[in-house]
């Protein structure tokens, strides 16, 4: 007899995941002796801050952060969360009960659905976006209503397009700014609007801010709960991962409406059991610490935005710069059917990775996605190789 290794439907229905396929095709490429730069990286090519680093090395030295920590994150990190909300957006929230820590936020946005999606219910989720939040309401038995974002409408979502009894089944929206994949950001006069649907419709909103701290020209990010009556309809999440340069690390947060809060909290204590105590330990420094690492990292961006964005213009490019997050959306030239084919082609012929569009949703169908994660001097030669390909294709 042989066991029975068919799947569950709902791993059976999970989408294959995009973003592994390109990275073996970068692999191979690499192996094949080509010299790849590559614009697909989602994750801060800097290293953690110092202080940070040598924080974490006492914390581990040290026996008591070895056990099991508690479910809902040591109190003095949720009060150091809390206490850098109050300072940098204004907002009030009780380390007790408003705030749980997280293994990063993607674990905290993959369990969310859990805790309030029915079979057959729905979700409004940004098209394109981060994929978790559309694979997470699915696993959950709730399907998905997309809502496009366009340079039309500053790829901020419109609720006004949605059709009412849409509006009126949904229980979840999400929405996240300053945003991946687009690089667009959000005033408060959005977050209003949203607050405003969501009392209507009544769902609740789900605002992932893990690129808060990544804005440009001036722009600096609201907190969605900055907006009165925010904490009645929704939670935020955040992260140390982009803000200090810290994705492997894994720590985040959900804050917020308390008892949504409790619901996540619900789900996590029956799922996993927290966040290494010395990780917590290292997040308290880096938020309770020097900030002047934060300026220098959007500095480096910036630098490298604006070298692309003049680099990839002087091309006859019509790209404008992004004023959040750390991502370049680019509409593709008109003779390509599609992100792929572009995104194929270009990599074929130079080496240089751009991400296709399609993998964040149906309407990234003609954009590609460019991270800023790659240093200046190899952004000048993804654009020196750049200028081979458009030139033999004018
Ligand atoms: C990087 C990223 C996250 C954060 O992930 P962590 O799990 O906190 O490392 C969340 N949302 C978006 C849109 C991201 O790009």
């Amino acid at each position: 007899m042989e066991v029975n290794i068919e799947r569950a439907d709902r791993v059976k229905n999970l989408p294959p995941y995009f973003f592994a396929e390109i990275d073996k095709m970068i692999d191979r490429a690499r192996e094949e002796g080509v010299d790849v730069i590559s614009f697909g990286i989602g994750d801060p090519d800097l290293p953690t801050p110092d202080h940070i680093v040598t924080a974490m090395k006492e914390a581990v030295s040290d026996p008591s952060t070895h056990s099991y920590p508690s479910y809902e994150g040591l109190y003095e990190f949720r009060e150091a969360v809390c206490d850098w909300y109050d300072e940098r957006f204004s907002v009030n929230l009780d380390p007790e009960a408003e705030i749980v820590s997280l293994i990063g936020s993607k674990e905290g946005l993959a369990h969310f659905p859990f805790c309030y999606i029915n079979k057959g219910d729905l979700a409004l989720v940004p098209d394109p976006a981060y994929p978790v939040y559309e694979t997470a309401v699915v696993m959950a038995g709730g399907s998905t209503v997309s809502l496009p974002m366009t340079p039309e409408n500053d790829f901020l979502v419109d609720l006004s397009e949605v059709p009412e009894e849409k509006l009126k089944k949904a229980k979840l929206l999400f929405i996240n700014y300053p945003n991946n994949p687009t690089g667009a950001v959000a005033n408060r006069e959005f977050f209003r609007e949203i607050v405003d649907y969501a009392r209507k419709y009544e769902f609740l909103v789900v605002h992932d801010a893990a690129y808060s701290e990544i804005g440009f020209d001036g722009h600096e990010p609201p907190s969605f709960l900055e907006v009165e009556g925010a904490k009645e309809v929704g939670i935020e999440f955040g992260s140390l991962s982009k803000t200090f340069n810290m994705t492997g690390w894994r720590l985040g947060w959900a804050l917020g409406n308390e008892e949504m809060i409790d619901a996540l909290s619900t789900i996590k204590t029956n799922v996993d059991s927290g966040v290494f105590e010395a990780i917590q330990r290292a997040g308290i420094t880096a938020l309770k610490g020097d900030k002047s690492c934060i300026e220098k990292m959007q500095e480096v961006y910036k630098k490298r935005r604006d070298l692309l964005v003049s680099g990839l213009n002087d091309l006859g490019w019509d790209v404008k710069p992004n004023k959040g997050s750390f991502y370049l959306w680019i509409e593709i030239p008109e003779s390509y059917e599609d992100s792929q084919e572009f995104s194929e082609d270009v990599f074929k012929e130079t080496g240089v990775f751009l991400t296709p569009g399609i993998g964040y949703g149906d309407a990234g169908e003609r954009f590609v996605r460019l991270a800023l994660t790659v240093t200046e001097e190899r952004i000048k030669e993804a654009l020196d190789r750049l200028e081979e390909f458009f030139k033999l294709r004018r």
